[in-house]
């Protein structure tokens, strides 16, 4: 099997241990306030979901949260009931927990500082952060979060300490062509400077009920197919992946699963045998079969593997506690056994 005919996905369970965000992006249908729809999920809330996805094959506990929810005077008090001095030390005590299950997790909190990254980086398997758009979006007119200097500095900062990382982009939230290509050239130096990018994201933008964007129409699907294939051109040796639950707004699910694969992408994400995509809910994952059997029908290897990719297994960019885990549930090449 050549390396080049690899195409990867891990199975997951979605955490999304608050939605409550200090941001207001116009395409989100995920964020909630105190009060409004907001909701900060206890330990035994997240524990029971991550036992349910370890009893259905998952390896990866998916943190996915608003940013910065004690920016919230009410979520800080409440953390500071439960005996947590910030929301991040919620975070490492719930990844602490679930690496006590053998679950791997992957936090996605937002814009972090060093510090921060620092301190999650001995509990999670890897991290991520979207950089979206490396330039401003009238969609972030109310986000300091998605100032594009803040995320480079996150994702730079995650490069320093060796953490593998997940970014990517956004497709179809008002950037021109040029925007992205400015991206994945940014991510690109980075990955130069720090060789820690585990793959790139291409996500289009789904509409979504109740939002400033809710009228919008989802990229053109040649507009994604070129992106994908420049991705692919600009970083050569990261793999490329499209979410494939959003293949939903295009149709035809095997036939776009062979055109994503021609134009490069290598990898198909996270998909739950259990829980929603609960900041695209209304996408369904599709199964594990039937990602796999689209793949081999398009003349590609499915592989399984980890929320931490292979090359990094091998570098073995992780704490004690991490590696532990990973070498009950890793084959010798680095994917899940
Ligand atoms: S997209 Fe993310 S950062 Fe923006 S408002 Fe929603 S949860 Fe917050």
């Amino acid at each position: 099997m050549r390396h080049e005919d690899i195409v990867t996905y891990s199975r997951n369970v979605f955490l999304p241990v608050s939605n409550i965000c200090r941001n207001r992006c116009a395409y989100c249908g995920f964020r909630g306030r105190p009060n409004n729809g907001g909701w900060l999920l206890t330990t035994s809330e997240v524990l029971s979901m991550a036992w349910v996805g370890k009893l259905c094959g998952c390896t990866e506990a998916l943190i996915t949260t608003g940013e910065r929810p004690d920016f919230f005077l009410s979520v800080k008090e409440r953390l500071r009931e439960w005996g947590f001095r910030d929301f991040t030390h919620y975070v490492e005590h719930l990844c602490k927990s679930l690496l006590r299950l053998d679950m791997l997790p992957h936090v996605n909190l937002g814009v972090l500082s060093k510090h921060e990254l620092r301190r999650l980086k001995r509990w999670c398997a890897s991290m991520g952060l979207m950089l979206e758009c490396a330039t401003p979006l009238p969609a972030h007119a109310h986000s300091p979060g998605k100032t594009p200097a803040f995320r480079l500095a996150t994702i730079e900062a995650a490069g320093e300490l060796r953490i593998p990382f997940t970014t990517g982009i956004l497709v179809g939230v008002g950037e021109s062509e040029r925007d992205r290509m400015f991206s994945l050239h940014l991510i690109r130096e980075l990955h130069d400077r720090y060789g820690h990018i585990q793959e790139v994201i291409v996500q289009p933008f789904e509409p979504k009920p109740n939002t400033p964007m809710h009228a919008w129409k989802p990229p053109a699907w040649r507009t994604v197919l070129r992106t994908v294939r420049a991705a692919a051109r600009i970083l050569p040796e990261v793999p490329i992946q499209f979410p494939p639950n959003l293949l939903h707004l295009y149709g035809f699910f095997e036939r776009r699963v062979r055109e994503l694969l021609r134009a490069g992408v290598r990898d198909f994400g996270g998909i739950s045998p259990i829980t929603p995509d609960f900041v695209n809910p209304r996408a369904p994952w599709p199964s594990a079969e039937q990602l796999r059997a689209a793949i081999l029908r398009a003349g590609f290897q499915p592989r399984e593997r980890l929320p931490v990719y292979p090359c990094y297994v091998e570098r073995r960019w992780m704490s004690a506690e991490v590696k532990r885990i990973v070498d009950r549930i890793s084959d010798e090449a680095g994917y899940r056994n």
